[in-house]
């Protein structure tokens, strides 16, 4: 069979051909509809159509007729015959029913298998993405892929001071332990795949310099905190780390000025990390911080990033996560006492003016009580 990606490229935009090459290239299982590709490549919904068709024509998809909820997800064909999906339990009510959708699917096995998940999640996301995770996991394999959930509790303005920050590594890097022995203990291998966010990156990257003895295999970052300058070099070529995937974000708020709030924190969220040459990058101009779990755009990251990325076999992990647009390397840090420093300058701050009203009052108080 001739190429086909030549005259593909030729016929159509390069950011909708460069989304669906990078799935192809990543290979494993591939199920792809005219509307995901559109919303995710900006394109024309026809285009996308026609791109999915001419890959049809050319023996590389399969077109087959289904069904997809109204919270997008896809259904059997013969489900829309019951009366709720399975996945939201949502009542299929007149108006609110499951939509036709033409499926574009390619059936081959995974390619790299995924041994269990440790997800971290960040300060305010503390539930339903890793459930939305384990069931992509799950439906990906084609067997269930444990996915450990790693909790530290809910937000608290104490994840800003510097003793519980250290408490919270101390305790990843035992309970990293524990997880692990149990792990290996089941017969699921020692290393976990890590998919992380926001604060959970923090979390990561500071366990892994605290503990030599912890070791993951493929991480994926989501609005990542993590200093973009940060030493993944020595932790990839000593083995500890497989690879790295930061999946940043254009309109993410919250990782810029991170770096105000918490030491060591940069925001390799919006900007990617410095190390164009190890990290792999995929890039959402449109995504804010937690877009990324949002439960309609979900389905779309993982099909056509974050999926392929635990799958595609080592050598071409790179091919499958196409580089996008980031701001060049290198980040440069604000002045060091600006950075973590605004909470500590805000106490401070706070305390003088406390002082100052204190001394103030006794002064007037003194003044009041001489005898005139
Ligand atoms: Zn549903």
């Amino acid at each position: 069979m001739t190429d086909p990606w030549p005259v593909i490229a030729g016929r159509y935009s390069g950011r909708l051909v460069e989304s669906c090459r990078g799935a192809f290239l990543a290979g494993g299982p591939l199920s792809l509809t005219a509307e995901s590709l559109a919303t995710r490549t900006n394109a024309p919904l026809t285009e996308a159509a026609a791109l999915l068709a001419d890959l049809a024509a050319a023996g590389l998809l399969q077109a087959r007729a289904g069904f997809v909820c109204p919270c997008e997800r896809r259904l059997e064909l013969d489900e829309p015959s019951t009366p709720a999906c399975s996945e939201c339990e949502r009542v299929f009510a007149p108006g609110d029913e499951p939509r036709p959708e033409t499926f574009f699917e390619r059936h081959e096995p995974p390619t790299r298998d995924v041994p269990w998940v440790l997800t971290l999640h960040g300060m305010n996301t503390t539930g339903s993405w890793q459930e939305s995770l384990a069931w992509h996991l799950a439906t990906t394999y084609g067997h269930s892929v444990p996915v450990f959930v790693y909790k530290y509790g809910v937000v608290r303005p104490g994840v800003l001071v510097r003793f519980r920050q250290r408490q919270l590594v101390r305790h990843l890097v035992q309970r990293f332990r524990v997880i692990q022995a149990r792990a290996l203990g089941a017969g699921f291998g020692g290393r976990p795949d890590v998919i992380a966010h926001s604060f959970g990156t923090w979390l990561l990257a500071q366990a892994l310099l605290a503990d030599s003895s912890i070791e993951v295999g493929r991480v994926i970052l989501a609005g990542s905190i993590v200093r973009p300058d940060f030493g993944w070099a020595p932790l990839i070529e000593a083995g500890r780390v497989e690879a790295v995937l930061c999946h940043a974000a254009g309109r993410d708020v919250w990782a810029s000025v991170a770096v105000y709030f918490i030491p060591e924190s940069g925001p390799s969220g919006c900007r990617g990390f410095d190390d164009r040459a190890r990290i792999h990058h995929a890039f959402d101009a449109d995504f804010s911080h937690s877009d990324f779990f949002d439960e309609a755009r979900m389905p779309d990251v993982f099909e056509h990033t974050w999926g392929p990325f635990l799958s595609v076999p080592g050598d071409h992990v790179s091919a499958a996560v196409p580089a996008r647009a980031l701001p060049e390397p290198p980040w440069r840090p604000p002045p060091r006492l600006l950075r973590a420093g605004l909470l500590r300058y805000g106490a401070l701050g706070l305390l003088l003016t406390a002082l100052g009203l204190l001394g103030l009052w006794l002064v007037s108080g003194f003044v009041c009580c001489l005898p005139a």
